[in-house]
C-alpha cells in the first residue's frame, strides 16, 4: 500500500506546475501551486495520508454535495428534483447562456452553479443565519468535526466578484425557479463555497457515501442510503465540470471538484478519498488531484465500472 501512496503523490507533486491557482475569486490567486496532498479513510476510519493532508483551503463547489445531501435530508427526493434535473451539461460550471438557450425551466443539475443555488435556497431555515448555521452543523456531522466555519475573506472576496452568479440567480428569479430575497441566496452560497476543510475532513465526507450514509468512526447514520446512492450517482455524470466522462474513464468513482483545488471521492463499500491541489487545469479541475486519483484508481483498483 505505501509504496502506492508514495508514487501517487509524486505523480502529483510532478504535475502541479503545469496548472494554475484560480484567480476569477481574487483570495485564490493566493493558493500555493505547491502544496499537494490526499488522504484515503477506509470504512473504519483508518486514514493514510501524504503531503499537505491537513492544510486547510476552501471547499468550493464541493460543497455542492453537501447541500444536495441536506436539502435531501430536509425534502426529499420528489421535491428537490422538482427545481433542478440530473442531467449532465458539458457546459462550463457557470454557462449562463446554455441555460437560458437549452433549458430554461430548471438548472440541468445539482452540481452547476445555477442548480446548486437553487438547492441552497430549498435548505430549511427561517433566516440566511439559519441556513448557513445548519449546513456548517451538518457538515461538522458528515466530516466528525465539532466546529466548521467558513473564511471570511473568501467569502467577501466572491461577494464582491460574484457578477456571474448573480447574473445566473437573477435570471433564475426572472423566471420564477428561483423563489425567495435573492441577494440573500447569493449570499449563503458564497458562504458555503468559502467553507474550510481539509483532505482529510472531505475523505470523511467521502467515506460517508462510500458506506451508504454510516459514518465510518461513529458508525451512526448520517443520511439515508438513498440519498447517498442519488449523490454518489450524480457526483458520477456531473462532479467533475464538463470534464466528467473523462475522468469516469480514467478513474470510475464518483467525485466533485472545487476551485478551491480540492476533491472529494468515494470509492463505494471501500474508501473514501479527499485529494488538494489549488494549481487547476483548464476545465477547472485540480491537476494534481487528478492525477493522483487516477494514480491510486490504477493501483488500488477502484473503478467502479
Ligand atoms: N464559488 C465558486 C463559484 O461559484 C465555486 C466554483 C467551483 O468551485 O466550481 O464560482
Amino acid at each position: 500500500m505505501d509504496i502506492f501512496l508514495d508514487k501517487a503523490l509524486q505523480k502529483g507533486v510532478d504535475v502541479a506546475p503545469l496548472g494554475q491557482v484560480a484567480t476569477y475569486i481574487p483570495e485564490l490567486a493566493k493558493g500555493s501551486v505547491s502544496d499537494v496532498g490526499f488522504a484515503l479513510m477506509d470504512l473504519d476510519g483508518h486514514m493514510y495520508t501524504r503531503g499537505q493532508a491537513e492544510k486547510n483551503f476552501t471547499l468550493q463547489s464541493i460543497t455542492k454535495v453537501i447541500t444536495l445531501l441536506l436539502a435531501l435530508e430536509d425534502l426529499g427526493k420528489e421535491k428537490v428534483f422538482t427545481h433542478v434535473h440530473m442531467e449532465p451539461t458539458g457546459d462550463p460550471f457557470n454557462s449562463i447562456m446554455s441555460f437560458e438557450v437549452k433549458n430554461p425551466e430548471k438548472p440541468f443539475n445539482p452540481m452547476i452553479n445555477a442548480g446548486a443555488m437553487v438547492v441552497t435556497s430549498l435548505i430549511k431555515g427561517e433566516t440566511k443565519e439559519e441556513k448557513i448555521r445548519r449546513i456548517l452543523e451538518f457538515s461538522g456531522k458528515l466530516m466528525g468535526k465539532e466546529e466548521v466555519r467558513f473564511d471570511q475573506e473568501v467569502y467577501l472576496s466572491e461577494k464582491e466578484t460574484g457578477h456571474r452568479n448573480r447574473s445566473l440567480a437573477y435570471f433564475m428569479k426572472s423566471t420564477g425557479i428561483m423563489k425567495g430575497d435573492v441577494e440573500d441566496i447569493l449570499d449563503l452560497y458564497f458562504m458555503q463555497c468559502s467553507i474550510l476543510g481539509n483532505c482529510v475532513d472531505i475523505a470523511c465526507i467521502g467515506a460517508v457515501l462510500a458506506s451508504n450514509g454510516i459514518h465510518p468512526i461513529t458508525k451512526e447514520r448520517v443520511v439515508k442510503k438513498e440519498h447517498a446512492r442519488i449523490v454518489k450517482t450524480i457526483m458520477t455524470t456531473c462532479g467533475m465540470y464538463d470534464a466528467s466522462g473523462e475522468f469516469a474513464v480514467a478513474c470510475g468513482i464518483p467525485a466533485k471538484s472545487g476551485v478551491g483545488g480540492g476533491v472529494l471521492g468515494a470509492v463505494p463499500g471501500r474508501y473514501g478519498v479527499g485529494v488538494f491541489g489549488p494549481a487547476l487545469d483548464k476545465k477547472g479541475n485540480s491537476i494534481a488531484g487528478i492525477e493522483m486519483l487516477i494514480s491510486l484508481s490504477k493501483d488500488l483498483d477502484f473503478t467502479i465500472f
